[in-house]
């Protein structure tokens, strides 16, 4: 699977595991789950893009740039740090299983990333 469906996949991976729920397929989705955390490049992007279809849940938007899924947002700015440009901050998932990016809201909980099952790492861009 590509890093940009599996980001799609760590993103979408709730809303996803509840209309399997209603369509009986819950099993289908943790196995797509299992295979990507067992080889990350193993699963086809098709198979994620039919399954979700099968199951009415949402459309699987694959984006080029950076594979981030619609309304997720690269990076924080953290005012004051390095010599006064803004450091960007985004956390990243720590294994292979997924490709997502995410923002952490101030205060907010650390990410989480849903294939991994593990709290994403925090990495700092530069400005
Ligand atoms: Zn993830």
């Amino acid at each position: 699977m590509s890093p940009e469906a599996r980001a799609w996949l760590c993103a979408n991976l709730a809303p996803l595991r509840k209309a399997a729920d209603r369509h009986g397929l819950t099993h289908d989705v943790e196995a797509l789950v299992a295979s990507v955390q067992a080889d990350p490049d193993g699963p086809a992007d098709d198979e994620l893009r039919a399954l979700s279809r099968s199951v009415g849940g949402p459309a699987v938007v694959v984006r080029g740039i950076g594979g981030l899924p619609s309304g997720e947002v690269l990076g924080a700015r953290m005012p004051g740090v390095g010599g006064g440009l803004p450091a960007r901050v985004a956390y990243c998932c720590p294994s292979l299983g997924c490709g997502r990016q995410a923002a952490r809201t101030p205060g907010g909980p650390q990410p989480w990333c849903a294939v991994s099952e593990g709290p994403m790492a925090m990495t700092t861009v530069a400005p």
